[in-house]
């Protein structure tokens, strides 16, 4: 059976294409964030008012063997907090889509991550401007030795909601670590067993909040008795 192929579907999860076009024999892809709200980084307040917009070029996993860059249509918010210290912020995508300030996405940094723990700096930047990843060699290294440290501080206090792609579209569910304010991932679909599989992955979380609903009460509850059950068969 034959499946319309959304342009959304090429680029990262929670992106949407504006448009696409060639430059200097790369491609370009304009894209911007699905979601109509931001959280602010030091308070976690949601705010829907926009301050200004702004671009980054982000490189992306390579297309029909040319370099991707993606311009990301970046907003800033308004943070309305009456208490925190912060009136303008800047648009945040989920870890494991974009991190601040980074120039590649997540899913190329895990690839340029992985050749360079394989193959060592310089045969992996050879290997890597090959397969159109356009990474130097102290960038791989770099890379390796980053994504090697241990996180800092493992995730404790959560809360999980859902989270629409576009209003009144798909829903998935978001996940914010509530001690850092930030949002750790957005999950494909709120179905309790995703939930309940991506808790059990994480099991240094002690803490869940979440909406009323009742079906993400259900995964952190299962989750939770299959921690306690495999703590009490470890005794
Ligand atoms: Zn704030």
């Amino acid at each position: 059976m034959q499946q319309a192929l959304q342009r959304s579907s090429l680029v990262p999860r929670g992106f949407v294409v504006e448009s696409a076009y060639y430059e200097d024999g790369k491609a370009v892809v304009v894209v911007r964030a699905s979601g109509s709200v931001g959280l602010c980084p030091s308070c976690g307040a949601v705010s829907r008012r926009v301050h200004s917009r702004y671009r980054r070029r982000v490189t992306d996993l390579p297309l029909s063997g040319r370099i991707v860059e993606l311009l990301v249509i970046a907003r800033r918010f308004r943070c309305d907090a009456v208490l925190c210290g912060r009136q303008i912020f800047a648009e945040r995508f989920a870890e494991g889509v974009l991190a601040p300030s980074a120039r590649r996405t997540a899913r190329l940094d895990s690839i340029v991550y992985h050749l360079g723990l394989a193959l060592g700096g310089r045969p992996a930047a050879g290997f890597a401007k090959r397969l159109m990843l356009p990474v130097s060699k102290d960038t791989l290294l770099r890379v390796v030795r980053r994504r090697s440290r241990p996180p800092a501080d493992p995730l404790r206090v959560i809360g999980i909601d859902d989270w629409a792609w576009r209003r009144n579209h798909r829903y998935a569910s978001i996940i914010c670590n509530l001690e850092k304010r930030r949002i750790v991932t957005l999950l494909p679909d709120r179905e309790p067993a995703t939930a309940q599989a991506w808790l059990a992955a994480h099991p240094t979380i002690t803490i869940i909040a979440r909406d009323r609903g009742g079906g993400y009460g259900e995964a952190a509850a299962k989750a939770c008795r299959r921690r306690y059950r495999s703590r009490i068969g470890g005794i």
